[in-house]
């Protein structure tokens, strides 16, 4: 047998093949244009081919892309101050390549902070969340049925009911080294967590004696209106993952920790070969010099106002919800379908449940094409709705 595709079948079949982008723009092997509202699921932020992140990949590829991380490079250091600046300070960063890559980071220091021979390993997630899709981090990832394929998974990882409380204060055992939650759950439907849920595990943490781990793969970086979105809550976490935004799509992951967590690590713990190399370090400090110029948080919360303001009346539109520019919009239509007719009509979306589309536009949108967005979609769930009843 042959197969039709030298790609594997992890993906549904490509709907269309993209060949170029530019800002908030798509262009398809037929010079088709698409105006882009989900930036590669949050990681475009800048849009596509920003000029400063192309200029700054030319010039590093020309200078140095790799020499191991027995050496050091200049822009990974200054990478690393910038974020740790963002997050408030006190802390330092291991790079990786992914985001998965930096939840194992995450999950590899709690166990060496807990002091994993002292039986202190586990890692308490939530159900719903996303964190990766290795063997750890598809274990952390508390969607039983995406698990059950790949058994037995790495032993560690217990989950509790999203935004409870008590099932958390339940769950945390002396065998538990850390929390790990999302503040917004992406790929769980776009679910923002309370305020009042943030700060109730901040402080069940501290009285347990775990770690507070925040992953911010997809909601960093400027991505919900705060450089990260558990600034909304005003909590401080004790370790930070992040990843999606932070290359504008160079693949690049870091694991933030507090200096004095961080320091479970000693030489040898922990390494990766392309984690941290110039040419994703050298993206990134392009991408974080022109999210700081931009106030990217800023925009991101005039983006949620926007799109909330032109769709949350419009006919089959049930909800609104997210923080930032990371949306979800409920309709009473099959989302699929919805998301499939937006793509016919050159829009790009996704259904991030069956009744809920995925909004995650590039922070440099301009209004006129984010509202030409936000039309589109209102003009196509009334369509579908009138169809329905014909
Ligand atoms: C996308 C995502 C990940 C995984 O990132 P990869 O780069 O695909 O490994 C982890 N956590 C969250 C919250 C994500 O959205």
């Amino acid at each position: 047998m042959t197969a039709s595709s030298p790609l594997m079948s992890t993906y549904p079949p490509a709907p269309v093949t993209f060949v170029r982008g530019e800002g908030s723009w798509l262009y398809d092997d037929t010079g088709r244009a698409y105006l882009d509202l989900l930036s590669g699921l949050a990681v475009t932020s800048l849009g596509h081919s920003h000029p400063d992140v192309a200029d700054a990949l030319a010039e590093q590829a020309r200078t140095l892309l790799h020499v191991s991380n027995l050496f050091g490079t200049v822009p990974g250091p200054q990478v690393a101050a910038t974020l740790d600046r963002l997050l408030g300070g006190g802390g330092q960063v291991f790079f990786a390549n992914s985001g998965a890559e930096a939840n194992e980071c995450a999950i590899k220091l709690a166990r060496r902070w807990a002091g994993a021979p002292a039986g202190r390993y586990k890692v308490v997630s939530a159900l719903g969340s996303f964190h990766g899709r290795t063997l750890a981090t598809l274990h952390a990832t508390g969607q039983p049925a995406k698990h059950e394929p790949f058994q037995p998974l790495p032993d560690g990882f217990v989950h509790v009911a999203w935004d409870d409380l008590d099932a958390l204060a339940a769950a945390i055992d002396p065998s538990v080294a850390a929390v790990l939650l999302e503040p917004v759950q992406g790929e769980g439907g776009v679910n923002p967590a309370t305020v009042e849920y943030f700060r109730g595990v901040r402080d069940l943490c501290d009285e347990r004696g775990v770690l507070f781990m925040v992953d911010e793969v997809q909601t960093g970086l400027g991505r919900c209106g705060a450089w990260f979105a558990h600034q909304h809550f005003g909590v401080v976490p004790d370790v930070v993952t992040m990843a999606k935004a932070l290359g504008n799509g160079v693949p690049i992951g870091a694991c933030w920790a507090r200096a004095d967590v961080a320091a479970a690590f000693e030489p040898g713990d922990h390494a990766t070969t392309y984690g941290g190399q110039p040419l994703a370090t050298a993206a990134a400090r392009a991408v974080l010099a022109v999210m700081e110029d931009r106030d990217v948080p800023a925009r991101a919360r005039h983006i949620g106002e926007v799109v909330a303001s032109e769709l949350t009346a419009a006919p089959g539109v049930l909800d609104v919800r997210g923080l930032g520019a990371l949306i979800a919009v409920e309709v009473a239509v099959d989302a699929r379908q919805l998301c499939s007719e937006l793509l016919g009509r050159g829009v790009v979306v996704n259904a991030v449940t069956p009744t809920a589309l995925r909004l995650a536009p590039s922070l440099l949108i301009d209004d006129a094409e984010l509202r030409s967005g936000t039309s589109s979609i209102a003009e196509t769930v009334a369509e579908i709705l009138e169809g329905d009843e014909n």
